[in-house]
């Protein structure tokens, strides 16, 4: 992942479920950057260590969830909102970006998640098939 997409995934995750930006009293979003970006962290991760550090409340939060902590599928749902989603039929995909190829894992409903293998490009995205 790149660093413009971390965060760019975080600031909206922060945004969404607890109501504020990564430049926030408690902390600076270089700071954020320094702490977890360069970790290969996943956004949603550093985003519930940050909240947990500074025991920030969630705001929304899934019916079908008691914690307060993030998912991957949290992650997901803000990754479709900042990308587009991309269609596939039956050729490989390829990063929309750079044309690398991309490393994928299927989700529900037939889609798939993207990384793209092109470590300075490092675009994620999401897939669904063209038919549906
Ligand atoms: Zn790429």
């Amino acid at each position: 992942m790149n660093k413009d997409l971390f965060q760019q995934l975080s600031g909206r995750l922060m945004l969404d479920h607890f109501g504020f930006g990564l430049n926030n009293i408690h902390f600076s979003e270089k700071q954020f950057m320094d702490t977890y970006g360069r970790k290969g962290m996943r956004p949603y991760k550093a985003v519930n260590s940050i909240t947990k550090k500074y025991s920030l409340n969630r705001k929304s939060r899934p019916a079908s969830f008691s914690g307060s902590e993030l998912t991957e599928q949290d992650e997901f749902q803000v990754l479709q909102y900042i990308n587009t989603i991309y269609l596939f039929d039956e050729e490989i995909m390829t990063c929309p970006r750079c044309s690398s190829r991309t490393d994928f894992r299927e989700l529900e409903h037939g889609r798939q998640f993207h990384c793209c293998l092109n470590s300075s490009c490092g675009f994620e995205f999401i897939a669904e098939p063209e038919s549906l």
